[in-house]
């Protein structure tokens, strides 16, 4: 008899998104006339920067002649690529780290389930609310968490509340934990990280022998050059802090796939014993054996990111969404709305008025305005009250968007 792993039967079944469509697809069967603007999704929406398009056309131009062609890759990525993200991403900004210390990945979404795989099971992990569901489902699926309650929080993990009266900046664990996941520039509320905030952390981590999982995803959204964009501008951090890294929403490689995984190799874990084993070897050794590589035509569109044309691309970019975060800001806010975020991040995290539940205020703005947002509590029972609005559209799109929730909330 086949056995099960049956910690996924512990999962809230998804219950977020598939709700949203549902909702919106009982609203379009009695509405077929209405046309929908969708400001719920965190994918891009801009086509490809051209200097990553053209350079992925070389390669793979290239990978049909018999000089040119590439097998199997080195598993932690081409050297090329490490040196020229350690140089732009890490070296510019001051942050000592090395090529041999990234680790090209097809996602942050797997690294940061996969770096569990080199994790023990008897951590104390904590987690913000509201979250990117990904780091507390990948802990489910480990079974690092009992049963979910009927809030949807699992036993056995810690939930460090986001709200607007801590700034979104969650509070430092109490009691300690070992591992804590954060998220800045924030995946859903907009919020960013300040140097010395991020400071607290490290400082809280190296006290107690603590590991930060730090999701930077959104770090080229950041518009203030005194905020930091990694951890690592922190002293201290490579003592403490894994970083990832994506190309999803910088340079538009959702649909393309290539990310990579910062491990300083200064970083140590522990035995049982108390024997402290480096985690820079532990992560080589699990992606060489359980990961083939990211693509060379792929990995050579990645480089393309840092040369003059594409930092500029990926500049024009991300200007586009964070003029549409800002219009989507200015417009609710013009509403009366409290809105939050949208400043350095491509997401703006509406308060719902008159004290709505984030989907009656889902709902109201279906209804209403045929305006599709992500009701806050689907990530997290702190996110009740809220409703998270993408920049990933056309500016035409947000402003129809903002014109119709301006005329459904003034009525
Ligand atoms: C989009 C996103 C990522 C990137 O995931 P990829 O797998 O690299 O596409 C990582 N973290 C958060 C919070 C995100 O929203």
């Amino acid at each position: 008899m086949v056995r099960v792993n049956t910690h996924y039967q512990k999962l809230q079944a998804g219950y977020l998104f598939p709700e949203v469509q549902r909702r919106i697809k009982a609203f379009s069967a009695e509405h077929p006339e209405a046309d929908l603007i969708r400001l719920g999704i965190g994918d891009v929406t801009e086509p490809l920067p051209a200097a990553c398009r053209d350079a992925m056309a070389t390669a793979l131009e290239a990978m049909g002649t018999g000089t040119g062609f590439h097998g199997y890759g080195p598993e932690q990525g081409y050297h090329w690529l490490r040196q020229t993200i350690v140089q732009h991403d890490y070296q510019q900004r001051g942050c000592p780290i090395e090529a041999d210390e990234i680790f090209i990945s097809d996602g942050s979404k797997c690294d940061t389930s996969n770096i569990l795989d080199i994790l023990g099971d008897d951590n104390r992990i904590a987690v913000t609310d509201p979250v990117y569901p990904v780091y507390v489902d990948a802990n489910v699926m480990a079974g690092h968490t009992g049963p979910a309650d009927d809030q949807g929080r699992y036993s056995g993990l810690q939930y460090l509340p986001l709200t607007a009266d801590n700034d979104f900046c969650a509070p430092l664990p109490a009691p300690p934990v070992d591992l804590v996941y954060l998220c800045f520039p924030n995946n859903p509320t907009g919020a960013v990280a300040t140097r010395a905030q991020l400071q607290r952390w490290v400082d809280y981590a190296r006290s107690h022998g603590a590991l930060i999982l730090f999701d930077a995803a959104y770090e080229a959204f950041i518009q203030d050059p005194e905020l930091p964009h990694s951890i690592f501008e922190i002293p201290g951090a490579r003592d403490c802090a894994i970083e990832f890294r994506s190309f999803s929403k910088n340079a538009g490689f959702t649909g393309t796939r290539c990310a990579f995984t910062v491990v300083p190799k200064t970083l140590t874990g522990h035995t049982r014993d108390g024997d402290a084993v480096s985690l820079w070897q532990l992560w080589g050794r699990r992606q060489s054996t359980k990961f083939n590589g990211v693509g060379y035509v792929v990995q050579r569109g990645a480089e393309a990111v840092y040369s003059p044309a594409g930092q500029a691309q990926v500049a024009q970019l991300v200007k586009v969404y964070m003029k549409n975060a800002a219009v989507i800001r200015q417009q609710l806010q013009g509403l009366g709305l409290a809105v939050y975020g949208g400043q350095h991040a491509p997401y703006v995290w509406v308060k719902t008025p008159d004290s709505m539940g984030s989907w009656q205020f889902f709902d109201q703005l279906l209804n209403g305005a045929h305006v599709v947002g992500t009701p806050g509590i689907g990530f997290g029972a702190a996110g009740e009250g809220y409703l998270r609005l993408s920049a990933f559209n056309s500016r035409a799109q947000v402003e129809a968007a903002m014109a119709r929730i301006a005329q459904c909330r003034l009525q």
